[in-house]
């Protein structure tokens, strides 16, 4: 096989899955459709631009996004080391300068003997491999299409809400009670219960608050299914007590009480350490989110993992399409990476742009591509990615939510997450031992 790496699109997961198999001396072609052709959202034509806020993300000691950040660094991401570079003051995140930032990673990448950039936009997927298709949420239409025809209906694409996911251990259980409705099946879900007055509040914030503005590109087609809260509280004060806040079933399993609303909680993992607040997609602003949900009894002082957001998403289904190497079961030479294959954020696409790479240089020099443990950050991203029991396949960050739980309880959320990233440490190691 010739020794030749296909990488289309240069933004975050493709620019750092360039320098990665380049650095492993492998030869890169690297296509980018910036500057001739551009999206709704980029504004240059740099590699890696960041398309709205300026930060990487949490940078304290024992956050998930830091200890992301800190694995990247050990493979000597360069979109990491490019944002240290390009730092500005921004209290406990890493935010860069992201003029400099992109400039830094473009000269890199320019500059690199493997790696030849050809500024053109790919309409086609490219019939022979290995090629790292990393075109992202705005992917091209035309290249859209030629994915679409490829794999059919498990391209996903449409604006969509999501809804937060909250710690469990923040959440008040004297509060909130285990009940499915009407008894049938198992209890699995967990219900904050709301009088009259409670939802009658609610409803009042919720109608009052702050939400995000669509850009002029984004189109607010929605899905009926997945309207935002905020939405429906427009459409009358009562919407949300007949739609996803709706009551009936869900009597209190030890004191037979009936309540007026009940926000329900659905596990967002095997182990139960997440929960996601089902039917709550809204496009409230984040502190407006945080505000207003704590006024649901038993969220008072909740956590949250993910806060809920709108906003084009365009990725495949990847656990049904992506086989244990990141590429297309079907068609074993086409990989993907970044946004496309349904996380969310610039590190998180950097983090799978370096696994394809791995991969797909693994594959090029004759080797087999073992897969990071669940326990680290990046094997947490690669395990959501690729988990195929998982139904309602939908963006994600990094969070703690996806690891697995510790052995032991820990109830101290701090303690907690520390111990995680000490787990983390030693299976990195572990692992870097065995693919170095
Ligand atoms: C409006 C918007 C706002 C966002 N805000 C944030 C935020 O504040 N913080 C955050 O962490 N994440 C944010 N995200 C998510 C973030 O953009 C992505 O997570 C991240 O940039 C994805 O990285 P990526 O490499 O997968 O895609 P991108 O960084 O988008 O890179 C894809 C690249 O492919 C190129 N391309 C597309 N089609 C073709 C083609 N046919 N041929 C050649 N090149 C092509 C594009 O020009 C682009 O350079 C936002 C996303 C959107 C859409």
């Amino acid at each position: 096989m010739e020794n030749r790496l296909t990488i289309v699109g240069a933004g975050l997961a493709g620019s750092e899955a360039a320098w990665q198999a380049a650095q492993r001396g492998v030869d890169v072609v690297l296509y980018e459709m910036r500057p001739q052709t551009s999206t709704p959202a980029h504004k240059t034509g740099l590699c890696a631009e960041l398309v709205c806020s300026n930060s990487l993300g949490n940078q304290l000691e024992g956050a998930a996004p830091f200890l992301l950040k800190e694995e990247l660094q050990k493979f000597s991401s360069l979109i990491i080391a490019s944002g240290h570079k390009a730092s500005v003051p921004a209290g406990a995140a890493l935010a860069v300068d992201r003029d400099i930032f992109s400039k830094e990673i473009t000269r890199v990448l320019e500059e690199h003997p493997r790696v030849k950039i050809v500024r053109e936009e790919l309409k086609e997927i490219p019939g022979e491999g290995p090629v790292i298709i990393a075109t992202g949420p705005l992917t091209s239409p035309a290249l859209a299409d030629s994915i679409s025809s490829l794999i059919g209906e498990n391209y996903l694409y449409f604006y969509d809400a999501i809804s937060p996911i909250i710690d469990a251990a923040s959440i008040d259980y004297e509060k909130a009670f285990f009940a499915s409705r009407y008894d049938k099946g198992d209890a699995d879900y967990l219900n904050c219960p709301l009088s009259k007055e409670q939802y009658e509040n609610f409803i009042r914030e919720l109608k009052a608050a702050e939400k995000v503005p669509f850009q002029s590109f984004e189109k607010p087609v929605y899905f009926e299914g997945c309207m935002p809260i905020e939405e429906l509280a427009e459409r009358g004060d009562k919407t949300l007590a007949f739609g996803p806040m709706k009551p009936v079933g869900l009597n209190h399993p030890e004191t037979g009480e009936r309540f007026y609303a009940v926000v329900q909680l659905r596990k967002e993992n095997r182990e139960g350490t997440a929960f996601n607040m089902v039917g709550f997609q809204t496009k409230l602003k984040y502190p407006e989110q945080k505000r207003i949900f704590s006024m649901i009894p038993g969220l008072e002082n909740a956590e949250f993992f993910r806060l809920g957001a709108i906003h084009r998403n365009t990725f495949i289904n990847a656990p049904s399409l992506l086989g244990r190497e990141l590429s297309l079961k079907t068609h074993p030479h086409l990989y993907f990476a970044g946004q496309m294959i349904g996380v969310e954020g610039y590190v998180e696409s950097c983090a799978l742009g370096l696994l394809a790479s791995m991969s797909a240089t693994r594959r090029l020099q004759g080797e087999v591509f073992i897969p990071p443990p669940p326990e680290t950050a990046l094997g947490a991203l690669y395990h959501f990615v690729t988990d195929k029991k998982k139904t309602n396949y939908q963006p994600m960050n990094i969070n703690f939510g996806l690891f697995p739980a510790l052995q032991e309880r820990v109830r101290d959320k701090k303690t907690r997450n520390l111990k995680i990233t000490e787990r983390a440490r030693v299976a990195l190691r572990d692992w870097m031992d065995k693919i170095s």
